[in-house]
C-alpha cells in the first residue's frame, strides 16, 4: 500500500530532508584526498545527533554505519573504511536521517581532488539523469515515466543503468511503496498522486549495467570494475506538482559548484 502523506506529514518529511541535505553539506568540504570514509562517517553521525536527528541507516537491516560510502567501482552500500580517499577517486556518499520519526535520504557523488574527464562526465550525466527523472514526477504521469527519462539519458550517453537497486517511497520508513526504478516504459506503472513522497536515485555505471555483491553482504560493485555514480533527491507530489524536499544547495555552496536541483 502506498501511504499518501498529509500536509503535516509532508512538513515532517521536509524537515528530515533538510537535515540530510545539511549533513551532506557539512561533510562536502572534507571530501578530499587523505580523509578516510570512517572519519566522514563519524563527523556525519555527530552532526546528525547534534541537530536532534538519528542516523537512519545505522542498524537498519544490520548496516553498521551512518553513511554508505562507495568509492569508484562501488555502486552503493559501501561500508566506511579506514582506507583514505585518493586524488582522482570519485566517491558516492548516501545518507539517511530520522527526525521526528520521519526519514530523509539523499546521495551525492563527489570528485576527490582532480578527476579524469571521463569520470567528470559520468557525474554530470548522472546528475542530469536525476534532474530529468524529477521533471517527470508530476500529476498525470506514472512511475515508468521517471525511469524512462533516466534510462534514455544514461543509455544515450553509453552508460549502464543498474536494475537490481531502485528508488522508493519514504516517510516513517526508509523504504515504502512504490518502487521507483531508474528504467522503465512511458505510461507504465503506478500513477503519481498528491501526497506521495519518493526517493529518486539514479545509479549509473560507466560500463555494463551488471553488478556483483561483495562477501561483506553489503558492498555492491560494477561487474566490470568501471566507475559508478549515484545522485538522490527526495521529492513530494503537492497540488499536482513536484516539490524537491532535499537540496544540493549546501553541497554546491561548499564545493563552489551550482546546478538547478
Ligand atoms: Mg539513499
Ligand atoms: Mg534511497
Amino acid at each position: 500500500m502506498i501511504h499518501l502523506k498529509s500536509p503535516e506529514e509532508l512538513e515532517c518529511c521536509r524537515l528530515a530532508a533538510d537535515l540530510v541535505s545539511r549533513t551532506l553539506g557539512t561533510i562536502a568540504p572534507l571530501v578530499k584526498p587523505g580523509i578516510t570514509p570512517l572519519e566522514l562517517d563519524r563527523i556525519a553521525e555527530t552532526y546528525i545527533r547534534d541537530m536532534g536527528g538519528i542516523p537512519a541507516f545505522k542498524g537498519l537491516y544490520g548496516f553498521p554505519n551512518t553513511l554508505c560510502i562507495s568509492p569508484n567501482d562501488q555502486v552503493v552500500h559501501g561500508i566506511p573504511t579506514q582506507q583514505a580517499l585518493r586524488d582522482g577517486d570519485i566517491v558516492s556518499i548516501d545518507c539517511g536521517v530520522k527526525l521526528n520519526d520521519f526519514i530523509g535520504d539523499q546521495a551525492f557523488t563527489f570528485a576527490v581532488g582532480t578527476i579524469s574527464e571521463s569520470a567528470a562526465r559520468l557525474l554530470r550525466i548522472t546528475r542530469e539523469c536525476l534532474e530529468l527523472g524529477i521533471a517527470q514526477a508530476k500529476a498525470g504521469n506514472r512511475i515508468g515515466d521517471i525511469g524512462f527519462a533516466i534510462q534514455c539519458h544514461a543509455e544515450t550517453a553509453g552508460y549502464g543503468v543498474v536494475r537490481e537497486l531502485v528508488g522508493h517511497g519514504l516517510g516513517r520508513q526508509l523504504h515504502e511503496k512504490p518502487e521507483v526504478p531508474n528504467y522503465g516504459k512511458k505510461g507504465n506503472g503506478v500513477r503519481l498522486a498528491d501526497g506521495m513522497v519518493l526517493a529518486i536515485e539514479p545509479m549509473i555505471n560507466a560500463g555494463t549495467k551488471s553488478i556483483r555483491h561483495e562477501r561483506d553482504g553489503w558492498t555492491v560493485r560494477t561487474a566490470d570494475g568501471a566507475l559508478s555514480a549515484h545522485f538522490e533527491h527526495d521529492v513530494a507530489l503537492v497540488n499536482g506538482h513536484c516539490s524537491v524536499l532535499t537540496t544540493f544547495q549546501y553541497v554546491d555552496e561548499a564545493l563552489g559548484t551550482s546546478r538547478q536541483v
